[in-house]
This record gives structure tokens, sequence and C-alpha cells, in this order.
């Protein structure tokens, strides 16, 4: 079933009609049987929708993208909780502390997480330190 508007070019009269298809309605039209409510006139014509299924469209997307951000959220998440765990936190000396793992062969140590600048880690790779740059969320984010 399909539900129209249709418009009366006569009198301006709006009213919603069913119909068992886009099909019916042509026949139906053709044969005038599709008259006004208020004033019988046979020139009555359906109006367009489209704008109320663009909308119904955009609210669907909008939900799609929000899962697939929870998604994505969640396994970054799931990376931060193995870094805390298996890593040692060195904030802003990341750049010292990975070089110093790197050159002192007989300095036994975790791997190392913090913040590094783009230029600390253009210089790291330069030197032949593998970094490995990953997204992180801030944990008091909602
Ligand atoms: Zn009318």
């Amino acid at each position: 079933m399909i539900k129209y508007k249709l418009l009366c070019k006569e009198c301006d009269f709006k009213f919603d009609s069913w119909f068992a298809s886009s099909n019916e309605y042509e026949r139906l039209k053709k044969k005038k049987l599709l008259n006004c409510h208020n004033c019988n006139s046979f020139n009555v014509e359906k109006t367009i929708m489209a704008p109320q299924l663009i909308n119904r469209k955009s609210k669907l997307d909008k939900k799609i993208d929000l899962q697939k951000y929870n998604k994505v959220k969640k396994t970054i998440i799931g990376y931060q909780k193995f870094i805390k765990e298996n890593f040692k936190y060195v904030g802003n000396n990341f750049a010292y502390e990975a070089r110093s793992i790197h050159y002192d062969s007989k300095k036994k140590s975790k791997g190392i997480y913090g913040s590094a600048s783009k230029q600390d880690l253009k210089e790291l790779k330069e030197e032949g330190i593998d970094a490995q740059i990953i997204p992180w969320i801030d944990e008091n984010e909602n």
C-alpha cells in the first residue's frame, strides 16, 4: 500500500489517499475515478513526497555512523588497555627514552609509550628507531 497526498488543482484542497501501488493511482486517474473530496473535481494530482524520504534516510545514515564510531572507539580503547598493561608510560620524554633503549643494548626495558612531536618521530625514524603512531582517546571523554 502507498499513501499519497493528493492536491486538488481547482480548490487547493489536500487529502491523503491509499493505493495498492503507484500503477493503481495512474489507472484510477485515467479512468477519472479520482476526485476531490471537497469539490468533486477530477483535476487531482499527487504531491511530491521526496523531502520526507530524504529526512528518513539521513537519520538512518547518522545511526550507522554512530555505530561505526563506537566500534572504532572500542577497538582503540582495547589497544590502550593493552599498551598500558605492557608498556611503560614516559609522557613527553618519548623521544629521549626511545633513544636510550635503542642505543643502550644492555638496558632491559619494556616497550614505552608517550607523546612525541612529528619532528621527533621523523628524527627517530632517520636513526632507525621504529615508533608507531596510534590514535589515542582521552579516557575522560564520554
Ligand atoms: Zn477540489
